[in-house]
Formats: structure tokens, sequence, C-alpha cells
């Protein structure tokens, strides 16, 4: 395995900043994981995947490890479900988009989701309705300080609304190896269920009922998905980004009622894991009635069609960005008495 020096990381983060690592290692095996860390003990480690979560404000004065173990392998299988074991370093689009050629189920929303599998379930992602977090069995972590290898069950790991232990107290001291997903085998009765869940988000429904009839396949919702992120999203080929900045904020029922008064039509979606005198409410339309949208400040701006989508011309520097998002952040919270709490992980 080839160990880089003072090597540029902008092809390894979406927002392409070009910072510097003073080391970069990307082992394909747990025993390489496990070579390379013997061997730089005393840098600080940086685990990393796509970078497509990440903003760099400054050169890694350290050791970063992309874990590059690919595979995807049955464990198990019965007439209704599979197991499917899959390695951190594999993406986590073709991942989706080989499940869904297999009439495998249960991420088929989740497509185009530009991060590795290791990163996807550090971040827990989620997209029209589906979370990782309802398909995965177990992760297969490596302790950096250890060593040891341990399997976890997804209920220990702090799961909640884009949270995870991994994005807080084992933020680069557990390195996910590869994670087993349960994926529900594409019956008839799935289809007819999956046509009622659908129903459920409205804007998907109708993208659907543009090329396809119900009941609809899991090829037809991948299919619509695509369509539609590929109308509201930035493209990573276009623009640095690393897609929605800020978590949406969960508000008392009382500071949306006050908030509805001012922003009309203001939408609101059930908050997990909280008491019902909470809800959730998009960041982006804050944003966007402070006239976010589009915004332009030299080399970084909002996204023109999603406020909530901070986008660069590829040649931002990371100070410049987090400039700009502190801006974002103050607006409102002046404005609104809210503090947006980034998704993206700040280095
Ligand atoms: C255009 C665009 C659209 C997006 N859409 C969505 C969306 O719809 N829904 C959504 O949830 N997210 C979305 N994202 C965010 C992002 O793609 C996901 O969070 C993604 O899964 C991150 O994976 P990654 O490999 O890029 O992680 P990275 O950005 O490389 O890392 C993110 C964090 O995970 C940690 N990490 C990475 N790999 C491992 C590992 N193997 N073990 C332990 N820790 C690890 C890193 O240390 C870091 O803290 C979008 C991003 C972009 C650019």
């Amino acid at each position: 395995m080839d160990i880089h020096q003072n090597t540029s990381l902008k092809e390894h983060n979406t927002f392409r900043v070009d910072v510097k690592a003073k080391y970069l290692a990307l082992p394909e095996s747990i025993e390489e994981i496990k070579e390379v860390v013997e061997e730089y003990r005393d840098e600080k480690i940086l685990i990393l995947g796509k970078g497509s979560n990440i903003l760099f404000t400054k050169d890694w004065n350290g050791l970063v490890i992309i874990p590059n173990i690919k595979g995807i392998n049955i464990i198990k299988e019965d007439t209704k479900h599979i197991y499917l074991e899959v390695g951190a370093g594999e993406s986590w689009d073709e991942f989706v988009r080989w499940a869904v050629k297999n009439n495998y189920a249960g991420i088929e929303n989740m497509v185009m989701i530009p991060g590795s599998v290791g990163g996807s379930v550090s971040q827990n992602i989620g997209a029209y309705g589906q979370g990782i977090t309802s398909v995965l069995s177990k992760i297969n972590i490596l302790d950096i300080d250890t060593l040891e290898e341990k399997i976890l069950k997804p209920k220990d790991c702090g799961y909640g609304y884009r949270k995870s232990n991994f994005k807080s107290i084992w933020m680069n001291k557990y390195l996910i190896t590869s994670a087993v997903f349960k994926l529900t085998k594409h019956t008839k009765e799935f289809e007819l269920s999956y046509h009622e869940r659908a129903g459920r988000y409205g804007s998907l429904k109708e993208e659907l009922d543009a090329f396809a009839k119900e009941p609809y396949s899991i090829q037809d919702v991948m299919e619509a998905v695509v369509r539609q992120r590929s109308k509201r999203l930035p493209s990573i080929d276009e623009y640095g980004t690393a897609g929605s900045f800020f978590a949406n904020p969960i508000v008392s029922m009382e500071k949306f009622n006050d908030l509805s008064k001012i922003i009309s039509d203001l939408q609101s979606y059930p908050a997990e894991g909280y008491t019902s005198e909470y809800i959730k409410i998009p960041a982006g339309r804050l944003l966007e009635e402070l006239g976010w949208k589009g915004k332009r400040v030299g080399d970084v701006g909002t996204f023109e069609r999603h406020a909530l989508c901070v986008v660069t011309n590829m040649n931002a520097s990371g100070e410049d960005i987090y400039k700009f998002i502190k801006e974002m952040q103050k607006s409102v919270k002046d404005n609104y008495e809210i503090d947006l709490q980034p998704e993206v992980n700040i280095f």
C-alpha cells in the first residue's frame, strides 16, 4: 500500500477544497488498515470516505485513512429477506443501483447520495422518507486505539435524526470496515404496500405518475427519485458542494405557530425521537425567506434551486465557505432566533 506524503485532498472532498494531508493512505483490507495505524501511531488520524459531507478549513496535519474495502457478499437469505455485507469503501449509490437491479428493496429512495457505504453508515443518511437505519443490521468496526475488531448493533450507535456516535464520541476512533444490510426481496405484496407508502411523498408520487403505473415497482421509484434529484440538487460534477449544509431544525409547536404567522405555508414534519410538542421545519425555507436562495459571495453561494445547498465554483477555499455559512447561521439566528446546526462535518 502506498502512503502519499504532503498530498492534496481536492479530489477526496466534494467541495473540492484544496487542502493538504501530511500522509494519505488508501488501505484495501483490515490488515492494511492495522499496518498503517501501527506505523503512524503518533499521527492525528482522520477517517475519510468520499468526502461528500466534509468541509476542510485547513490542512490535515496527520494521517488521512480512506478505507477502500470493497465487496458485496450474501450472508444469509430466506424467502422474504436477504442479508448483505458491504465493504465500507463501496459507493453507496452503486450499491443502491445494484440492489434495485436485483429486486432487493429498502434503499431505492436513497439513490444518488454520493458517499461511501462507511460514510453513509456514519452519517445516518436518509432521503424521501427512507433512512439507512431501517435496513442496517450490523456494523463491523475497527477500534483505532486498540486495533480490536468489533461488531455493533445499530441500537448501540446513538442513531437519531442525522446523528450517530460515529459523528460524535467515536469520530476518528471507530473505523467502519463493513456493514450488514437486511433488504426485502421484491414481492407482489411489497409492491402494494409500497404503493401506499409512495402516496405519502406527494412530490414523488407526481414524478412517478409521469412515467409509471400503479402498482409501482422499486425500479420505478428509484427512477422517480433520480429524475427529481437531477432537477433539484446540484451535481458534484458541476459544483463544489456537500449537499444540504444544515440539518432541518426541530422547534416547539409554540415556536412553529409563531413562525407560521410570519412565513406563509411553512411546512412541518414529525420529529423522530421527540415528543409531539416538537416538530421539524425546513431550514431551506427559512433561508429562502431571508433571500439566501441563489446568493453569491465570490466563489461561494447557494444553489439557485435550493437555498440549503451551499455551492462553489470548485475554487473556493475552506475558509471562504466557512465564512459564508457563518453568515447564513447569523441571518437565521437574528431573524428567527433559531440556531442552524451543520449537517456537514467541519475540520
Ligand atoms: C449533492 C449531494 C447530495 C446529498 N444528498 C444527501 C441526502 O439526500 N441525504 C443524506 O443523508 N446525505 C446527503 N448528502 C451527504 C453525504 O453524501 C452523505 O452524508 C454521505 O453518506 C457521506 O459519505 P462519505 O463517504 O462521503 O463521508 P465523508 O464525507 O467522507 O465523511 C463523513 C463523516 O463520516 C466519517 N466516516 C467516513 N467513512 C467512515 C468509516 N469508514 N468509518 C468511520 N467513519 C467514517 C468521516 O470521518 C466524517 O466524519 C449529499 C451530499 C451531496 C454532495
